[in-house]
């Protein structure tokens, strides 16, 4: 088995567990490779099987890494594995923070006789902190994002819609051979107060806050990153938005670095948009870990209890959202390392008045 392979071993034996089903999609990619949308790895006595159905049989075996044996099955999941486990008693770990409801009574069902080991996050945790290959892929992304961004810049101006922005956007990443980590957040005036808001069809005007937030992926490997930019002009408050937050923004960059606290990070961002005034207009953590999901550990925020490593990803976003009138947003991702963060974005995060 290779050595992801193994520490996962490891880490669910150690929880009392004599076998693992990882049926995360995310999980399931670490672990052996297989980039399709359908199947379960079994973790078992030394060895790892991948099963999926007919349409992945090509893909797994093309996609799969060395020690990963690969198995195709018609029908549930649970039958396959009823058969292939039989004379074991477990207990077996399951993913509890992914599997439904329905997909696990199902199982008990199916195999009625097995101890079950529900646990959370044990993959998760493994993949926390990215390997050089991770990191080359994860910075290509952040390249294809980058020259998108930088090509779009020309198209922000009055008139213009929100969703002809993300399309754009979005069309170029693709263009450049990358996939989309996420649907494009292209927000304006008013509507930049919604963090997460979709992109509409509202047209830019003068004077708009404008956030976008966007991440190409690349070997499935993902970017994250958001600009705030003013059309034309922008008032004192919208100003004075901008300054507090990009200077949360770099107050968290500062503090992190291996062996910091998470939550320290956060509270190093919180305190800059306490102080000016705006601490309940920041409604949410300050950062979280980026890799092939744009949203995974380690998590920035006030309830964190994640401490930071050399190798982690990493992102800080502060923003302030203010209801009726806007918001605004930068997130920059950085590499931990043992000195700080290297950062992953060369995209400027002063304000820019398009
Ligand atoms: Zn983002
Ligand atoms: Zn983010």
């Amino acid at each position: 088995m290779s050595g992801r392979l193994k520490r996962a071993e490891g880490a669910f034996r150690q929880l009392g567990a004599e076998a693992a089903l990882i049926s995360d999609g995310a999980n399931r990619r670490w672990l052996t490779g297989f980039s399709g949308s359908s199947g379960a790895v079994l973790l078992l006595d030394g060895t790892a099987e991948l099963v999926t159905d007919g349409r992945y049989t090509i893909q797994a075996a093309a996609e799969c890494r060395e020690g990963v044996q690969v198995v195709t099955h018609r029908g549930p999941l649970a039958t396959w594995l009823a058969e292939r486990l039989a004379g074991v008693h477990g207990p077996l770990a399951v993913e509890a923070d992914h599997l439904t409801v329905a997909e696990m009574a199902r199982l008990k069902k199916t195999l009625p006789g097995l101890a079950w080991l529900e646990t959370e996050g044990v993959v998760a945790k493994l993949r926390m902190v990215k390997d050089a290959e991770e990191l080359q892929a994860i910075r290509r992304a952040f390249q294809v994002a980058d020259q998108a961004f930088s090509a779009l810049l020309p198209a922000v101006a009055p008139g213009i819609s929100e969703i002809e922005l993300a399309l754009d956007l979005e069309a170029r990443m693709r263009g450049a051979g990358a996939g989309l980590g996420f649907d494009t957040i292209v927000v304006s005036g008013p509507h930049s107060a919604l963090p997460h808001g979709q992109p509409s069809g509202r047209r830019l005007e003068p004077g708009d806050l404008v956030t976008v937030d966007w991440g190409a992926t690349w070997q499935g490997y993902t970017s994250d990153a958001t600009r705030t930019l003013a059309v034309g002009r922008l008032d004192p408050r919208g100003r004075q938005i901008y300054q507090v937050v990009k200077a949360a923004m770099e107050a968290a960059i500062r503090v992190a670095k291996d062996g910091v606290s998470a939550r320290t990070v956060h509270e190093a961002a919180l305190a800059v948009i306490a102080e000016a005034g705006w601490a309940d207009r920041f409604v949410h953590g300050t950062g979280h870990g980026v890799g092939l999901e744009v949203h995974e550990a380690p998590s920035l925020g006030a309830r964190s209890e994640d401490i930071l490593a050399a190798g982690m990803v990493v992102t800080f976003e502060p923003g302030i959202y203010i209801e009726g009138y806007g918001g605004v947003r930068i997130e920059q991702t950085g590499i931990i390392t043992e000195g700080g963060a290297e950062l992953l974005s060369h995209l400027a995060t002063d304000l820019q008045i398009v």
